[in-house]
């Protein structure tokens, strides 16, 4: 028997940073270390997107990501490493073009897999504390992962349409 409830439904994919400064190329590895370290089954994310834009699987689709309170058992979580600043504190918006390609890619191809998706960054899974149906900034519970996936992923499939 499995550990765990297997994911039924996938309904949204979540981008997050590793939070980590752009000096450090970490990949599934060593965040599979740090999240045991936090005491979860080895790594939370279901991918990881190095420095070089390489992609890592990290643990299987079917099986509920360490990710973010609440939605993990209807979400995919992904990883750009990075994150912050040289202080590992202080979130700075910091990815390499590889990276944002990388992600392109796998957003891609996961929403072609889950026709109804929503792509969300993980600020944007904070609770709305005023009830307005709008996370706004001072409600996130962190930064991560300090860019605004759902418009750049909407910007991106916009310019890709009018090319097609
Ligand atoms: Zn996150």
């Amino acid at each position: 028997m499995p550990a765990f409830t297997p994911i039924k439904s996938v309904d949204y994919l979540v981008v997050h940073c590793s939070a980590t400064p752009a000096t450090r190329d970490i990949g599934r590895k060593e965040l599979d270390i740090m999240h045991r370290q936090r005491g979860f089954m080895g790594i939370g994310y279901h991918y990881v997107i190095r420095r070089s834009g390489v992609v890592e699987k990290g643990r299987p689709d079917n099986q509920p990501g360490a990710h973010v309170e609440g939605f993990n058992s209807r979400s995919l979580g992904i990883c750009m490493v990075g994150g912050t600043k040289p202080d590992g504190k202080t979130a700075e918006c910091n990815f390499t073009p590889e990276q944002y390609a990388a992600l392109r890619t796998l957003l891609g191809t996961l929403s072609e897999a889950h026709p109804k998706v929503e792509v969300v960054g993980h600020r944007d899974l904070s609770p709305d504390k005023n009830k307005d149906k709008v996370i706004s900034p001072n409600e996130w519970l962190k930064e991560c992962p300090t860019f605004d996936a759902p418009s750049w992923w909407a910007g991106y499939q916009v310019v890709h349409q009018a090319h097609a």
